[in-house]
């Protein structure tokens, strides 16, 4: 026997970029579309109990992203092979649709 009761529940209406605080669910997405930079320090790290999580829209990801391409280069200048995976960095699945 399933006895039914109404409850109130949290849930999450929406997602804002912490960098441009825009939405991340404008018209014509079906859901929030935004990517998470992400840190759970733990022992023998500087920054040991600091956990990090920042959700960024689509710009201020891809121009994140830019950035750290930049500093990859920079680290690897020397390196024969930096060039090798720069245009991947990152990607785990490639779109079908590109
Ligand atoms: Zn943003």
């Amino acid at each position: 026997m399933r006895i039914m009761t109404q409850k109130l529940v949290d849930v999450v209406e929406d997602v804002r970029c912490d960098i441009c605080g825009d939405s991340t669910s404008s018209e014509g997405k079906h859901a929030p579309q935004f990517g998470v930079l992400n840190a759970d320090w733990g022992y023998g790290s500087r920054h040991d109990g600091e956990r990090y999580e920042l959700h960024l829209c689509e710009g201020c990801f891809f121009s994140a992203l830019a950035t750290l391409k930049q500093e990859r280069q920079a680290c690897r200048m020397f390196d024969d092979n930096a060039d090798d995976r720069a245009a991947e960095f990152g990607l785990v699945v490639k779109s079908e649709h590109g």
